[in-house]
């Protein structure tokens, strides 16, 4: 029997048959493609303790393990406050102040010094989910600045307090006061004592934190002393919302640290966000494009950390090192400080 003759004699079956085949395509795909759907972990956290020309051989084994150690700490109190169901907000502001009271880190404690040997701060939060935002700037007696900003974000209708108004907020909401002499370490006096004669200013240090959590909901925090001899009254990017700092639920979270004149005229954390929601952009691409495009091409040093709305990560910086590190729900989890 020839073709045409079989397919005129089972032209009956023949139909029955190729929808069968069909139907069972289209199931086995739809199967394949659930598979390859990526779960967005319950929650995860990233934290930065500043980026900055940080060499190997000018760290000695038991300073890196000291860092190493207090990064760790820092990933756990947040971690734990997200693995029992707490918010991103709570989360990063656990983490944040555990490295504000570390002497490691420039924020805080171990705040650096102005060009007047005096200590000023800045710090901000963000929520990604409402688009509320909280920032200090310039403030010289508040224990725990990242404290300072989630009031202004809570606790007033401003999302930016600065100088003595901030601390007078900060004393009304009933935050911890000190005295300025107990952000001054030697460590950091010995520095600007060294850079005011150099006639430099050096930069990094600055902690921050971003996460998401079981909700779906996106934060960002940021704090820092700024820039070590800074003219006395400048106010870097970490206090500046879309600068240094930014969380959008629809995109992603972002921290800076960084040359703070360039992260603010590069917006970098919302131009991060920017190319994720208009242009497309993977948060990966999005953030290598500013940190290492942009932002290399024009001088400014420094480097981000930041979680998008899936759950991916990135840190990228553009200098020899970054203090960070992350950790997921899924039991991913990395902390690093050299490329
Ligand atoms: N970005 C901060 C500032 O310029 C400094 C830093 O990240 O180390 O104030």
């Amino acid at each position: 029997m020839n073709s045409t003759c079989f397919l005129k004699k089972n032209s009956k079956l023949i139909l029955p048959f190729l929808i069968t085949v069909l139907l069972f395509s289209c199931v086995n795909n739809s199967e394949k493609k659930d598979t390859l759907k990526i779960e967005r972990p319950d929650y995860v956290l990233v934290i930065h303790g500043g980026a900055g020309t940080l060499s190997r051989e000018r760290m000695t084994p038991e300073r890196e393990k000291e860092y190493m150690h207090k990064l760790n700490e820092a990933l756990e109190a947040g971690e734990s406050v997200l693995k029992n169901g707490g918010s991103s907000l709570e989360a990063i502001k656990a983490a944040i102040i555990i490295m504000e009271d570390s002497p490691l880190f420039n924020a805080g404690k171990g705040a650096v010094f102005t060009n007047k040997k005096t200590v000023e701060l800045d710090a901000s939060v963000m929520d990604g989910n409402t688009l509320n935002a909280g920032a200090i700037a310039s403030v010289t007696d508040i224990k725990n600045p990242i404290k300072a900003a989630f009031a202004v974000m809570e606790q007033s209708p401003h999302v930016l307090l600065a100088g003595e108004g901030a601390s007078l907020f900060a004393k009304e909401v009933g935050l911890e006061m000190v005295d300025n002499n107990y952000f001054h370490t030697p460590y950091r006096l010995e520095q600007v004592e060294r850079l005011i004669e150099l006639e430099a200013q050096e930069k990094y240090g600055t902690v921050g934190a971003v996460a998401l959590d079981k909700s779906g909901n996106l934060a960002a925090g940021t704090s820092t002393g700024g820039r070590s001899n800074k003219k006395f009254g400048r106010i870097g990017d970490s206090p500046i919302i879309g600068a240094g700092n930014y969380a959008n639920n629809q995109t992603c979270a972002v921290s800076g640290t960084g040359h703070g004149e360039f992260f603010i005229r590069y917006v970098v954390g919302f131009d991060i966000s920017a190319l994720m929601e208009y242009g497309g952009m993977s948060l990966e691409q999005a953030a290598d494009l500013v940190v290492n495009g942009k932002l290399a091409e024009a001088g400014g040093e420094g480097g981000v950390i930041a979680v998008d709305k899936h759950g991916n990560v990135a840190m990228p910086f553009n200098t020899t090192g970054m203090y960070r590190g992350f950790v997921k729900s899924t039991g991913e989890r990395e902390i690093a400080i050299f490329k």
